[in-house]
């Protein structure tokens, strides 16, 4: 079955056709500069495509050119916020299009994005099947004393202010592979999983399902990532706002300038790591700030999951840098948990064990595939 997967941005559409059984990619790209300007000389001509519309019909041409004749079987979409309807994939029609639209006040820059892309395909194919799969979705089975901030109860119930997560798709297929690797049930997983990217979440895992994870309202809260600061005092930002800066101003500060970027003057841990072996202390003091963060959370969450079996890496960073994880690795001592050096540095594109034999628990390393995971839950539910 092929599916062509859409991650649809205000000013950007990526695109994936997979083929679900085979789980390969069979062409992908990205269309940048969705309705954009010139950048201010003159008329503000447009350079990228007018609109999402637009620029599906380049997605098309790329397609057929790349693939000749073929047969999508359906658009899966991933869509960042779900809200406290979602916690499967849907097949899409108006209603959940407008579900989907509704909750644009808690996703103002991304669902809105997610929406038009829904709206584009409806208009060239309106028979293509379409399925929702949701950022959020894997992570309704918090329990509420994990979901809950202790505010006041109106800001829930008025505003929906709660801990809704996100990152669930690769949090939930990684969750599955590392349960088949520990020859498990996945209902039988405990464990807690890092997944670090350029945005960087953890969860702890119970019973196969999520019990608790690190981004909350919104994808800042939490560890420490390329631009994003996660936690802080909240009063910080009072004193900044007394202090005269505006909301965007803090906004773009915390989202934009923060995480590495802040500490370190760099977003990319690649470069933060080469920076920290040249010498550079401000690069070394980030990866102890951001690799201390984590490793708290993954002592916090080994007893949201009742007691991990395995500590599980992800992601861009999870995946390829042996230096983070064995920073990350030197505080899981008090733990008990013990990385191997030698299969910390292995560098390979597989899943893999890198504790040592006497570890209390096993740490894994195991490659995400969000796309794969995002054709697989539009196939199930196509199939019914
Ligand atoms: P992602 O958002 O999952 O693509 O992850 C992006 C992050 O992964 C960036 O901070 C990259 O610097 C980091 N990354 C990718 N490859 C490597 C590598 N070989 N070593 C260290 N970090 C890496």
């Amino acid at each position: 079955m092929l599916v062509l997967v859409i991650n649809s941005g205000s000013s950007s559409l990526k695109y994936q056709v997979r083929d679900v059984e085979a789980a390969n990619v069979l062409t992908e790209g990205l269309i940048e500069k969705i309705g954009m300007g010139n950048g201010g000389e003159g008329d503000g001509e447009i350079i990228g495509p007018r609109d999402h519309a637009e620029a599906l019909e380049q997605v098309d041409a790329a397609i057929h050119q790349e693939l000749g004749e073929l047969e999508l079987a359906a658009v899966g979409h991933r869509v960042v916020h779900g809200g406290e309807r979602f916690s499967e994939p849907v097949l899409i029609d108006n209603e959940i299009t407008r579900a989907i639209e509704r909750l644009n006040p808690l996703a103002p820059l991304h669902n809105p994005a997610n929406v038009l892309g829904i709206r584009a395909i409806s208009k060239k194919w309106p028979d293509m099947p379409q399925v929702a799969v949701f950022d959020t979705a894997f992570h309704r089975t918090l329990p509420e004393h994990a979901w809950r901030y202790a505010v006041p109860d109106e800001l829930y119930t008025n505003h929906g202010i709660r801990r809704y997560g996100f990152h669930g798709t690769s949090h939930e297929f990684v969750t599955q592979r590392a349960a088949a690797m520990l020859d498990l049930p996945v209902e039988e997983f405990d464990g807690v999983i890092a997944h670090l990217g350029n945005g960087a979440s953890v969860t702890a895992i119970q019973g196969g399902k999520s019990v608790d994870t690190s981004m909350g309202f919104t994808p800042l809260e939490g560890l420490v990532m390329g631009t994003r600061s996660g936690d802080l005092d909240p009063s910080i930002l009072v004193f900044l706002a007394r202090a005269g800066w505006s909301t965007e101003d803090i906004d773009s500060m915390l989202n934009r300038q923060s995480g590495l970027k802040g500490l370190a003057g760099n977003n990319d841990m690649r470069s933060v790591v080469e920076a920290s072996e040249a010498g550079d202390a401000k690069a070394s003091m980030a990866l102890a700030v951001a690799s201390y963060r984590l490793a708290k959370y993954i002592g916090g969450y080994h007893v949201a999951a009742g007691g991990a079996k395995a500590i599980v890496f992800t992601a861009g960073i999870g995946e390829n840098s042996h230096q983070f994880r064995a920073l990350v690795g030197e505080h899981l001592a008090a733990l008990g948990i013990q990385l191997d050096a030698g299969l910390n540095q292995v560098r390979s594109k597989l899943a893999r064990v890198i504790s040592a034999a006497d570890s209390a628990i096993p740490v894994l390393v195991v490659p995400t595939d969000e796309e794969q995971a995002i054709a697989e839950a539009t196939a199930a539910v196509v199939r019914g």
